[in-house]
């Protein structure tokens, strides 16, 4: 291979002809001259398709390449405009890299992976980009995957939530497959017409193949759902219900809590009194982990201290136990989960526990939809794993300044289209 096809191959842009290489020493960079082939020439970025020369653009332009070594390293080319008959003046397609973007194909492929499957600090580092650039990368690798698949193929059971993202209730909708557990669609907002531009891109005949979706119990859920797929079975999410029983508990651990901060030790004898119940402040203030956590993940210390609540405060260790009990019923499911059910509402009935009396009400009235996740074998482990990664990625995205960066992250770590790294055909 001639020296200079080799540099082609290296930075990834073969199907173009390497004129020059040369290293610049302001920009401390390997620069890299090519042209495009003849039947690549004087296409149209947007569509492909060749079309006249229009002028010469704005001259000889740089695009990003990986790494050479330790050296960063870009390539040059001319980048003339076309006259498209459908797009206009556009700058002419070139082989390497996506239409009007700064970096080559393999740069942008190799952050995509990177920002699946590494910290965001990792991504910035190796690649020495800045986040809001990993955010408008990662859109357009998305976008490329989506013109090549689709996501929505084949949908019979999903999942409908909504996740804040950001402080000031900001929403994003997520819709995911009950079957294969992917994310096949986002978008930001979380209301009626959000949801409803899923459907609606859905189409009616897929609509009506909809035999079954899960949701919290959100009236612009419900409604929306109920006018696209009228005949779809409608489940509670089990992750949400579980998260109402630990809600509850945590609104009981803050009372206790409360109470235990402020007990007067006035009377005089009762210095150790006061420093007594100020101890059991701080440790029920740090049981929050042990009583919120599923008792399989607990540690050795998190458990010691479930066993010190059950003894100094029988209340909130029943509270405690009423949240593993509506777990355990998710976790069993079927008629065996049902029967749970029957026995775990009665049980918060009769609690005296203000909070989970309440809750046993609103089961009442959720209990159709409840019976429905039981008998269809929804998984809870699923949702709830999709539910932690997707909030998760909503950490990482912080400040990435579109939603859209957020939504194209998540969906390629989720979706199941995962973007791949450059040139890995052969290995
Ligand atoms: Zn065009």
């Amino acid at each position: 291979m001639p020296t200079l096809r080799i540099w082609g191959r290296l930075l990834g842009v073969h199907p173009a002809v390497v004129q020059a290489v040369s290293f610049d020493q302001t920009e401390q960079a390997m620069v890299v001259s090519v042209r495009v082939r003849s039947r690549d020439r004087h296409r149209c970025g947007v569509c492909s398709r060749r079309c006249p020369r229009y002028d010469a653009g704005r001259g000889p332009r740089r695009w990003r390449a990986l790494d050479l070594g330790t050296v960063r390293a870009f390539v040059q080319a001319d980048a003339p405009r076309v006259l498209c008959g459908v797009h206009g003046v556009v700058v002419a397609a070139v082989p390497w890299a996506r239409h009007d973007v700064g970096h080559t194909r393999a740069f942008d492929d190799t952050v995509a992976w990177l920002a699946t499957t590494t910290s965001r600090t990792t991504v910035r580092r190796l690649m020495r980009i800045a986040w809001p650039t990993v955010g408008a990368i990662i859109t357009r690798v998305r976008a490329d995957i989506d013109a090549a698949v689709d996501r929505l193929a084949g949908l019979r059971r999903i999942g409908i939530d909504e996740i804040s993202y950001k402080k000031g209730h900001r929403y994003l909708t997520v819709v995911v497959d009950h079957d294969t557990g992917r994310l096949v669609w986002a978008a930001a907002g979380n209301d009626k017409p959000t949801l409803a531009g899923f459907f609606e891109s859905l189409g009616p005949d897929r609509c009506a193949r909809i035999t079954h979706v899960s949701a919290d119990a959100a009236v612009w859920i419900a409604r929306t759902v109920r006018r696209y797929c009228p005949g779809a079975i409608r489940c509670a999410d089990p992750f949400h219900v579980v998260k109402w029983a630990t809600d509850a508990l945590d609104r009981v651990r803050r009372q206790v809590w409360n109470t235990a901060r402020r007990q007067p030790g006035g009377t005089g004898r009762d210095r150790r009194g006061r420093q007594a119940s100020a101890g059991t402040a701080h440790t029920l203030k740090r049981a929050r982990w042990a009583l919120w956590k599923n008792p399989e993940d607990l540690t050795e210390h998190q458990r010691l201290k479930l066993d010190w609540i059950a003894k100094t405060d029988p209340r909130l260790y029943r509270a405690y136990l009423l949240k593993e009990g509506l777990r355990h019923v998710f976790a069993v499911g079927g008629q065996a989960g049902k029967e749970a059910l029957r026995r775990w509402v009665s049980w918060a009935r009769r609690c005296r526990i203000p909070e989970f009396v309440k809750l046993a009400r609103t089961i009442g009235t959720e209990l159709t939809a409840i019976h429905a996740t039981l008998e269809h074998g929804l998984s809870n482990a699923l949702i709830e794993s999709t539910n932690t990664k997707i909030r998760l990625l909503t950490r990482m995205a912080f400040g990435f300044r579109h939603p859209d960066a957020l939504i194209s992250l998540a969906l390629l770590a989720l979706g199941g289209y995962r973007p791949d790294l450059p040139d890995r055909t052969h290995t």
